[in-house]
């Protein structure tokens, strides 16, 4: 059901841009910082070569800047990142809408860090979870809430349960209500965050890991978090689903292209290709999650280095062709 047009409209779609500090081997490597946030909303990328180069020096285009919804950078902390971004779904997903938070990027700059975080600066999903329950909990006199979770993983478009890996290679199906479902999967029912932190901290130990090249733990897969939010109403006198919504939050394989790798191993057999959200098991789960009825925030991640400089121009090309 859509909103009343008279109400303020949400936006659909919010795309935001988290720069990370430098890490150790840059810094070892004596990198330059080339990607700058301006202000709220603007970030900056300079053309490392610029400064060997005195006809390009001249030349301001080699300095190119990007406007998102919300830009990050060092200075941000998690809260600050969640808040600008996921928080205001919540909301919505009482509401019966659908969302979706995508973490994208290369490897090794933060997507994880965004998503889980750590245990001293928890991320995403442990807030996000933490404020759906407490909204569960204020609004759970007229209503009867079940939520249940699953935790999956994509491999070169194959799904794996990581809360039951045993159970093999799983596959989609579209229910009877016309909602995709992956057929197998593990649902576990709970409104207590900490359980689902524990759940998936024990998936994640389950996730292929494939050694590359470019990073030592560069992930391949697309690692899926989904929270089903049903909602009765406890003054009907037969008790009856009026409200279903679903929440993705999603910490996607690394968005490096295979050749920039320099990979020679399982990936080349593979046909070396380039997994991104496009990918059509991804995109057949997110069916009814995307667009329509539905809200999608996506927060690309860069290094702010200089030898990064390619990967970042790629990553926020692309980020930007996503709005
Ligand atoms: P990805 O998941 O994109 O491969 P990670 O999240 O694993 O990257 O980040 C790589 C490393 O950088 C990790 O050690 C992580 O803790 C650190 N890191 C990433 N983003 C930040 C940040 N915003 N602040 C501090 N450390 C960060
Ligand atoms: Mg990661």
């Amino acid at each position: 059901t859509m909103k009343d047009t008279g109400e303020t409209k949400e936006q659909q779609l919010t795309v935001a841009l988290r720069i990370r500090p430098l890490n150790d081997a840059e810094q070892e490597e004596a990198a330059t910082i080339v990607a700058h946030r301006v202000d709220d909303q603007m970030v900056v990328l300079l053309d490392p070569m610029e400064d060997h180069d005195d006809i390009l020096r001249a030349n301001r285009s080699r300095e190119k800047t990007y406007v998102f919804d919300v830009g990050f950078d060092y200075s941000a902390t998690q809260e600050e990142v969640y808040r600008a971004t996921t928080k205001g779904l919540i909301e919505g997903l009482i509401s019966g809408y659908n969302a979706t938070v995508f973490a994208y990027g290369p490897t090794g700059c933060g997507k994880t860090y965004t998503m889980l975080g750590t245990d001293k600066e928890p991320g995403i999903y442990v807030r996000t979870l933490n404020d759906l329950f407490r909204a569960i909990e204020e609004t759970s006199d007229d209503m009867l809430y079940s939520v249940s979770m699953s935790y999956l993983e994509i491999y070169n478009e194959m799904i794996r349960d990581l809360l039951n890996p045993s159970s093999g290679f799983l596959d989609l199906r579209e229910d009877s209500k016309g909602e995709i479902q992956v057929a197998g999967i593990t649902e576990v029912s709970t409104i207590n965050a900490q359980e689902i932190m524990e759940l998936l901290m024990k998936g994640n130990k389950q996730r292929t890991q494939e050694p590359t090249a470019a990073n030592q733990t560069s992930s391949r897969s697309h690692a899926v978090l989904q929270v089903d939010v049903r909602q009765q109403s406890r003054c009907r006198d037969v008790l009856q689903e009026v409200r279903f919504a679903r929440l993705f939050m999603i910490d996607l394989a690394g968005s490096e292209r295979a050749a920039q790798t320099q990979n020679r191993g399982q990936r080349d057999k593979n046909g070396a290709k380039y997994v991104n959200y496009r990918d059509s098991k991804l995109t057949r789960l997110l069916k009814d999650s995307l667009g329509g009825n539905s809200r999608t925030v996506m927060i690309a991640h860069i290094s702010p280095a200089s030898s990064a400089f390619e990967e970042s121009r790629n990553t926020l090309t692309y980020a930007d062709r996503a709005k």
